[in-house]
């Protein structure tokens, strides 16, 4: 809302309620898309934080042959694509060869 001078005037009160009941509206709407996409999508996150919370994060490069020095990270990639909750399952790579990786997985199916 502006005034005549075209100055932003704070909003009546009446238009705090029914911003407020809109974004309550909203909230709800996100709330059910957050609960949808959960359902879907969840697994994947949540398996790949269990082997941090277990294990920690990586902290250097299996691959065989890695040319990337140092790295500004590891990451842990799943080898056989189940996620199983083991450590055999994983293993520690940089961001390249998990990347090399996980397309040899792609080919490979
Ligand atoms: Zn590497």
């Amino acid at each position: 809302m502006r005034d005549s001078k075209g100055r932003f005037i704070k909003g009546s009160k009446q238009t705090f309620l029914s911003r407020l009941k809109i974004s309550k509206s909203l909230l709800g709407k996100l709330g059910n898309r957050a609960r949808r996409w959960k359902g879907s999508q969840a697994g994947y996150v949540a398996k790949h934080s269990w082997i941090v919370k277990h294990y920690g994060n990586a902290v250097r490069c299996d691959g065989e042959n890695c040319t990337l020095e140092n790295p500004s990270r590891y990451e842990w990639a799943n080898i056989s694509g189940k996620y199983l909750r083991s450590k055999s399952d994983y293993r520690q790579l940089c961001p390249s060869c998990h990347r090399k990786f996980d397309k040899k997985k792609v080919d490979k199916l």
